[in-house]
C-alpha cells in the first residue's frame, strides 16, 4: 500500500511539474510576442474594390482594367461594356 502511495505522489508531482512548465512557457512566450507586437508591421491596408460595369462582380482595384471611369473584371468585359456604351 505504501508502494502504491509512493507513486501516486510520483505521478501527481510529474503531473503538477508538467503543468506549472506548461504554463511558464506559455507565459514566456505570450510575454515575448506582446514586446514583438508593437514593433510588426501593421496589416497591409485593405485594397479597395470595384465592381466591374458589364456583369457586377468585385474585384480589387489592381486587378481591374480600367475604362475611363468604368471598371472592369476582364478584357472581354470591357471589350463587351464599350460596345454596351456605344450601342
Ligand atoms: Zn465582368
Amino acid at each position: 500500500m505504501g508502494k502504491l502511495l509512493f507513486w501516486i505522489v510520483v505521478i501527481f508531482g510529474i503531473l503538477i511539474l508538467t503543468r506549472m512548465l506548461t504554463h511558464y512557457t506559455a507565459q514566456r512566450q505570450a510575454k515575448r510576442e506582446q514586446t514583438r507586437a508593437p514593433q510588426a508591421k501593421p496589416l497591409a491596408k485593405a485594397e479597395e474594390m470595384v465592381s466591374c460595369a458589364h456583369c457586377h462582380i468585385f474585384l480589387p482595384q489592381s486587378e481591374a482594367i480600367k475604362q475611363g471611369e468604368l471598371f472592369f473584371c476582364s478584357q472581354a468585359h470591357a471589350q463587351a461594356g464599350a460596345v454596351e456604351k456605344r450601342g
